[in-house]
């Protein structure tokens, strides 16, 4: 039986989540699936974040397990087989996700977030039917591609190209840094379909891992996000059939850009729930560990820089709020996703050093579990835009006739 239909466990789950205070304002099902989530991170996740971290890969089985939570269909709509949570909802989810293992919460991410979006806001009913019911049971797992080695914070620089030839269109190029690229069986790939047009002549395909010239590049070896794998993937005179052009021909970089502004949010939500579990640990060190004959918890020193990581984290989390509240009422958000990413992921690599810091020596080590996080929170400021990048967006806005 799958976790979720299970009627007395969902009120207890229910009623335990209202009890721990979860966020305000979330539906019922939100919720009890946000107190379902916690529970599965603290009981299948957590225990084997130190294999995932040495093995750099993900077992089985616990992918399994999140399949039959539903992990992989949060965002695609209830007809179509997934829990269909709108951002709001996703970001309640992602907080979960961030108490654990990076690696294993950014399959989960990057599946339910840019990699499916495309096909949810922009397919037809064809594209949706052949492949939101697949990618909801994570039978067959997205990414998504529009890196390419001379094209990275300037997106539109990009060097693939898709030329039409009868029913088929033709790709060629080469993507990097594709997160989830070596599992994946959906690939959204954006290319050149109209040089003269600039950003407005790229478009979004559905290539499937068996289209013929398409082939995926050796795993790269990261500093974090062990268990998560990024690698290259080549398109070589790759056949698409005309059927797999994603949305309107030239709207694939206005829907990616359109995409990455939602999925801003998300990472800073996720960043929220790396610095509450981080914060957590911390409180019980300090609570526990003694030396100078005090409790570390006494020193007035250390209690300001716990006070600085809570502030940290929580002016992120009132700034995700916001984002995901002016994307609801219907605006872009812009500025507001931007603010909420640069914020939340800074604050998260600040408060994973000083994590490590008022954890002393043991937070040095690698069983311990909190460098790995120190590690893992860095690619936060790197990938969906970086810092730098959102400083730009957000001074563009205010710069703005
Ligand atoms: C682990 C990982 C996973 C990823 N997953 C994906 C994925 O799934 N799909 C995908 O398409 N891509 C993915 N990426 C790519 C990621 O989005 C890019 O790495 C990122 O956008 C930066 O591009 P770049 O690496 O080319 O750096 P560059 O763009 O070369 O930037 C180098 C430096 O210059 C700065 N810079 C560049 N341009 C400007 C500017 N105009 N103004 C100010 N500063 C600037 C940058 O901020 C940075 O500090 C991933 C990357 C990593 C590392």
């Amino acid at each position: 039986m799958n976790a979720r239909d299970d009627a007395g466990a969902n009120a207890a789950a229910l009623a335990a989540a209202k009890a721990a205070g979860f966020a305000v304002g979330l539906g019922d099902e939100v919720l009890q699936l946000k107190y379902e989530v916690r529970r599965f991170i603290e009981a299948e996740v957590e225990p084997r974040s130190r294999w995932i971290e040495e093995h750099d890969a993900i077992p089985d089985d616990l992918m399994q397990m999140a399949r039959d939570l539903g992990l992989f269909g949060l965002t695609i709509p209830e007809e179509y087989g997934g829990i269909g949570l709108d951002l709001a909802g996703k970001c309640a989810i992602e907080e979960e996700l961030g108490r654990s293992n990076y690696g294993f919460s950014t399959v989960i991410a990057n599946h339910t977030g840019i990699s499916s979006k495309g096909i949810v806001d922009l397919g037809n009913d064809a594209q949706k039917q052949r492949y939101l019911p697949r990618m909801a049971t994570g039978e067959w797992v997205g990414c998504f591609a529009l890196t390419e080695p001379q094209a990275g914070s300037d997106p539109a620089a990009m060097r693939t190209t898709a030329v039409k030839q009868g029913e088929r269109w033709i790709l060629n190029g080469e993507k990097i840094y594709i997160t989830n690229a070596t599992i994946a069986d959906v690939f959204t790939v954006m290319a050149v379909t109209d040089k003269s047009k600039g950003a407005k002549g790229i478009s979004a395909f559905i290539v499937e891992r068996g289209f013929p010239g398409l082939s995926v590049g050796p795993n790269e070896r990261k500093m974090g996000m062990h268990g998560c794998c990024t690698a290259p993937v080549i398109l070589q005179d790759c056949e698409v059939p005309a059927a797999n052009l994603l949305g309107p021909e030239g709207m694939g970089y206005v829907q990616a850009l359109k995409t990455l502004t939602a999925g801003r949010v998300t990472v800073a939500a996720r960043c929220c729930g790396i610095m509450d579990r981080l914060i957590e640990r911390t409180v019980d060190y300090l609570k526990t560990r003694e030396q100078g004959g005090h409790k570390l918890a006494d020193y007035q020193g250390l209690q300001w820089m716990l006070a600085d990581m809570a502030l940290a984290r929580d002016a992120s989390r009132l700034l995700t709020q916001r984002a995901i509240d002016t994307i609801r009422s219907g605006a872009r958000g812009t500025i507001e996703a931007s603010m909420a990413k640069l914020h939340a992921t800074e604050a998260a690599g600040k408060v994973a050093d000083t994590a490590i810091q008022l954890h002393g020596g043991i937070g040095y080590m690698r069983d311990f579990g909190i460098e790995t996080v120190a590690r893992d929170v860095r690619i936060t400021r790197i990938y969906e835009g970086t810092s730098e990048i959102q400083r730009s967006l957000i001074a563009r806005e205010l710069l703005k006739d």
